[in-house]
């Protein structure tokens, strides 16, 4: 991510300066050292980045700079000077955090907008004045329905991961918002891919804009091993537990859609005897700050996130990332698994994928351009008890999007995760594909506490056959693997 310009080139106020280096940046990235001069210059932006290239500093940092350049005389309450449109409630708290952020040493406030909450407090919120609002759009179009926001001030609109909000059927509401926009007003569009939709809505937006792109953060995708298990959702922790212990890895990152189900797999985890830790937007920073340094030391083998928690980690060049869900997004897919392979290192994805999310899959393969290989889940593993849990899983990971309210945007998943057809139960003897690779069939070593597995549930163990699995004893085994 490293460029020659600096950030003091960029004539950013002291403000900001002294913010930045509070936050241990020493110089900026490519987006920030392309899209920084551009936006203070005045003009519209077109820029293809995507998370984790440093673009919300790549457009927040120009923009705290020109409210503080060009301080209003009078402040009016609900009536903000920039708008940032967001497509989910998770990135909008998460720029805003930046604006605060790269803001901590200036006057200037903001505050966030999204749907799914009680509308009150936001109401009560949008009675003092506003810089800068960040917002999903459908719960903005509502406070501007209710008068509670006026955007007749906006000088400065920013469309974040203007794709994502595409996808998310949000146009119609983008082309309300815009119809109450002033005219004359800047305009930067970030998205991560430049698609003829992008385009087509970026004509409609922007004026004379400049354009920048910067690499796909990761470009390695070729290089990781890849491979698809197809499993039903109600088996995964199960399987993933099997495997982790079969083929002893020893970092591994996994990811989760929600946060719901990323503690509820790395408990599972730990129930088996794993060393795993969970990190996502509802822990305390200093729980997640402390889960990485241990998962950095080797202490934790297994790390569970969330994409969003996932975000500006430092951690690459691992040789494990597994995908419990595929995420619905799928340049997503392609941001966790460069987190492995990078500068030529060995690694492999793995994807845990319900006969649900094959369109997702199919999502994911066209835009890698390849078919990622499926492969037999391994076999040996023991069913646990259905929990109660596991219906809610779904439905959170559906619900915890602000998504947009026309076109509903309704999954055609069922409820039950376990409900739609499981596939064929692995065969005896097939690898699951994974390093170090071996047959993993029947080790007899089913975590304590199991219930009986089920008939049909697509390959658990039904009686303790250990008769060709490799010994115990000849296992590699890590000691961070395990639970002390
Ligand atoms: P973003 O792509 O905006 O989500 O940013 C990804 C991560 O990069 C965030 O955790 C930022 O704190 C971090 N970041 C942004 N700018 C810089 C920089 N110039 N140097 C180091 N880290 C940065």
């Amino acid at each position: 991510m490293s460029t020659s310009v600096t950030f003091a080139d960029l004539g950013l106020a002291d403000p900001l300066m002294r913010a930045i280096a509070d936050a241990g940046y020493t110089i900026p990235t490519p987006i920030q050292a392309q899209a920084i001069p551009r936006v203070l210059a005045g003009g519209d932006l077109l820029a293809a980045a995507q998370t984790g290239t440093g673009k919300t500093a790549g457009f927040t940092l120009p923009i705290l700079h020109m409210l503080l350049a060009k301080p209003l005389e009078l402040r009016k309450p609900g009536r903000p000077r920039v708008l940032i449109l967001t497509p989910t409630r998770e990135l909008t708290a998460q720029v805003e955090e930046s604006v605060k952020t790269y803001g901590v040493h200036t006057k200037i406030s903001s505050m966030v907008i999204f749907g799914g909450v009680n509308i009150n407090p936001q109401t009560n919120a949008l009675r003092k004045p506003v810089d800068i609002l960040v917002a999903t759009p459908g719960r903005l179009l509502d406070h501007c329905q209710q008068r509670n926001v006026d955007l007749s001030g906006v000088e400065i609109l920013v469309l974040d991961e203007a794709d994502r909000m595409l996808d998310m059927g949000f146009i119609r509401d983008i082309r309300k918002i815009l119809a109450l926009l002033p005219r004359q007003r800047q305009n930067l569009l970030f998205s991560a891919t430049f698609s003829d939709e992008i385009r087509e809505l970026s004509k409609g937006v922007l004026n004379n804009a400049s354009e920048v792109s910067v690499a796909a953060r990761n470009t390695t995708a070729e290089r990781v091993d890849q491979t698809v298990h197809m499993v039903p959702q109600a088996h995964k922790r199960d399987i993933l537990s099997h495997i982790i212990r079969e083929s002893g890895w020893h970092q591994v990152l996994v990811f989760t859609r929600t946060k719901h189900g990323a503690n509820r797999l790395a408990e599972k985890l730990v129930k088996d005897g794993l060393s795993a830790s969970a990190i996502h937007g509802n822990k305390s920073q200093a729980a997640r700050t402390r889960a990485l340094d241990d998962f950095k030391k080797g202490k934790v083998a297994v790390l569970v996130a969330t994409d969003i928690a996932a975000r500006g980690l430092d951690i690459d060049q691992l040789p494990q990332v597994v995908n419990f869900e595929l995420p619905n997004v799928p340049e997503d897919y392609v941001h966790r698994i460069g987190r492995t392979g990078r500068a030529g290192a060995a690694g492999s994805a793995v994807s845990l994928v319900d006969s649900s999310e094959v369109k997702y899959l199919k999502a994911i393969e066209r835009i890698i351009k390849k078919q990622i290989p499926q492969v037999p889940a391994p076999t040996g593993w023991t069913a646990s008890p259905a929990s109660p849990h596991d219906a809610d899983d779904e439905a959170r990971s559906e619900g915890r999007r602000d998504g947009p309210r026309r076109p509903p945007q309704r999954s055609s998943r069922p409820a039950g995760p376990s409900s739609t057809g499981a596939p064929r139960p692995a065969r005896a003897g097939q690898g699951a594909g994974h390093a170090p690779r071996r047959d993993v069939q029947g080790s007899g070593r089913a975590p304590s506490g199991h219930a009986p597995a089920r008939a049909g549930s697509g390959g658990p163990v039904r009686t303790g056959s250990g008769s060709n699995s490799p010994s115990q004893a000849n296992r590699p085994r890590r000691p961070a693997l395990f639970n002390k």
